[in-house]
């Protein structure tokens, strides 16, 4: 990660924000994070955050307590989660007293030309304002065919759009393992991806099982998406301490380098 960072994308796994038994938002994770925060925001560094946990959230509160949700059910128990997800980042940023925003966008809402540019200057005049936008899939109007549940591919859209220089998927997994590492001892982390071939493809099937919903395959996509646009990615475990700090040191995680940015990107 040579490149000077200026802006940021950091993409917040549902598992990290939401405890899947009690429903209840995971206070504890949500303030740590933001102390861990700190230090990018004094740096002057620009943040966009993206964050999942309102499905996992709402669920509860609504009564659905069934493993897996049709559609609708997912969208309501996010438009129910969404507001506790929401007013717990608010809580914890208003102690170190940052500004922050919601926006719900859908992946579409960031590939359509019209909606892109709009997206786009309401992002960038926010970060202007050192407000930090907090973004969710906008569940409610989200569809199957569009992919529902994707927060690694929008937080990978929204990097491109505001021309990031990193974007960081916080899940629960340190990154990319070259074996399976359930099933091998020996399998060590990837640190670096330079380029998204076969091989990168094949280490991504070993993780899959770890993640709640996309896996890595979502990721994958993700990855393409950012270092296509001149955008660096990191997969990190957002359970580790002091995590932003630790990346910023070179100390964690599976990198992919950027491509270089095209001129009228
Ligand atoms: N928007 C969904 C939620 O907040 C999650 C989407 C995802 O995890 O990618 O619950």
């Amino acid at each position: 990660m040579k490149k000077k960072i200026k802006k940021i994308v950091i993409k917040v796994g549902s598992s990290l924000v939401a405890n899947y038994k009690t429903g209840l938002p995971k206070t504890n994770w949500i303030n740590s994070f933001i102390n861990d925060l700190s230090f990018v925001i004094k740096k002057k560094i620009k943040i966009i955050i993206v964050s999942s946990g309102a499905i996992a959230i709402g669920r509860k509160r609504i009564g659905f307590l069934k493993k897996k949700l049709n559609l609708d059910e997912q969208q309501a128990a996010a438009s129910v989660g969404q507001i506790y997800l929401i007013n717990n980042y608010k809580k914890a940023f208003i102690k170190k007293k940052v500004e922050i925003s919601q926006v719900l966008l859908t992946l579409e809402d960031t590939i359509k030309k019209e909606k892109k540019i709009n997206a786009k200057k309401t992002l960038n005049k926010l970060i202007e304002k050192n407000i930090i936008p907090i973004i969710n899939e906008n569940d409610t109007v989200a569809t199957d065919e569009i992919k529902f549940g994707d927060n690694d591919r929008l937080s990978a859209r929204v990097a491109e759009i505001i021309k990031a220089d990193l974007l960081i998927l916080l899940s629960d997994v340190s990154g990319l393992y070259n074996k399976d590492p359930k099933k091998n001892k020996k399998a060590e982390l990837i640190r670096e991806v330079k380029k998204i071939d076969k091989s990168v493809i094949k280490a991504s099937s070993f993780t899959n099982n770890y993640f709640a919903r996309g896996g890595m395959k979502t990721k994958i996509m993700a990855a393409k998406i950012a270092t296509n646009a001149g955008c660096g990615m990191i997969i990190v475990n957002g359970n580790s301490k002091n995590i932003i700090q630790r990346i910023f040191k070179g100390e964690e995680g599976t990198y992919f380098y950027p491509k270089k940015r095209k001129k009228n990107n």
